[in-house]
């Protein structure tokens, strides 16, 4: 695939944008983080639930405008700055996520992808283990044990199977047969894997079969399953308390028969 280029949309990355940063790893308020490190700002999937990150970018004037944040910059210091912080942290990292507020397999931008590696494979060579979450294709390339640690866990996120919805919403990321195919490939290869559920959308936005889904992806190790948080459709969907109680009960029940770890994220259930 030619550079910048992603085959789903026109989207087209002629010139890699960088920022230097003065820190990277940062002890996350994530409900489920620990460290975590965002080595790019902005995200060419330029998802449409809106996406978090991108409005306290642009919120905080980090960002111009929606096409601003798909035109994402790369920290271009992300290593040197990895070196020194590995040093002062190491004691206290239990774990570093890759990442909250950026991708780091972002669909068809490989150099995206190769620093990803890079950073993965610093951390793992002074023994602190990864958690990956991405809407791209987990790179083949993870599956090398001489390179990478196997206390290492690989994520998708994956709220639909439907490819309307995920043209609609995650306009930019990989396809989700794809994006699962990758995911199972570390799975039959002995990694630990989970998806993200969230946000898992009302039937104002989609009607769909929770178990379809929750079948698709029974290979896991653990599935996380959050609410869908913003307004709009959300709010127009009357009983969405009683929805999401139900849905929840559904996972953990899943969960608990496929013997995969469970976690409902805050909120979901009320
Ligand atoms: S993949 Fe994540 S960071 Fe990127 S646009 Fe979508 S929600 Fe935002």
């Amino acid at each position: 695939m030619k550079e910048g280029y992603n085959e789903n949309t026109d989207l087209v990355i002629d010139d890699l944008r960088t920022i230097e940063r003065k820190s990277l790893l940062y002890l996350s308020e994530v409900e489920y983080g620990d460290f975590c490190i965002n080595h790019v700002e902005g995200c060419s999937h330029g998802c449409k639930y809106p996406c978090y990150a991108y409005l306290t970018k642009k919120r905080f004037n980090k960002v111009s405008s929606y096409e601003d944040w798909c035109k994402y910059k790369v920290v271009s210091n992300a290593l040197e700055l990895l070196e020194k912080e590995i040093k002062k942290y190491k004691k206290i990292i239990k774990f570093v996520f890759l990442s909250f507020s950026t991708d780091p397999f972002m669909y068809g931008q490989q150099q995206v992808c190769d620093l990803t590696l890079k950073i993965i494979e610093k951390l793992n060579s002074n023994g602190i283990s990864c958690t990956l979450l991405t809407k791209g294709i987990l790179s083949p390339e993870l599956d090398n044990f001489h390179r990478f640690s196997n206390t290492n866990e690989y994520g998708v996120t994956l709220v639909s199977l439907n490819e309307s919805f995920r043209a609609e919403y995650e306009p930019n990321a990989a396809k989700l047969e794809d994006r699962l195919a990758a995911l199972e490939y570390l799975h039959s290869s002995g990694y630990k894997t989970w998806v993200s559920m969230e946000p898992y959308p009302t039937p104002t936005f989609i009607e769909q079969d929770l178990m379809e889904i929750l079948d698709a992806i029974s290979f896991v190790d653990k599935i996380i399953f959050g609410r869908w948080n913003y307004s709009g459709k959300s709010s127009e969907f009357p009983n969405s308390k009683e929805y999401y109680n139900d849905l929840a009960l559904s996972v953990i029940d899943f969960c608990k028969r496929n013997k995969i770890e469970c976690y409902i994220k805050e909120g979901t259930q009320t």
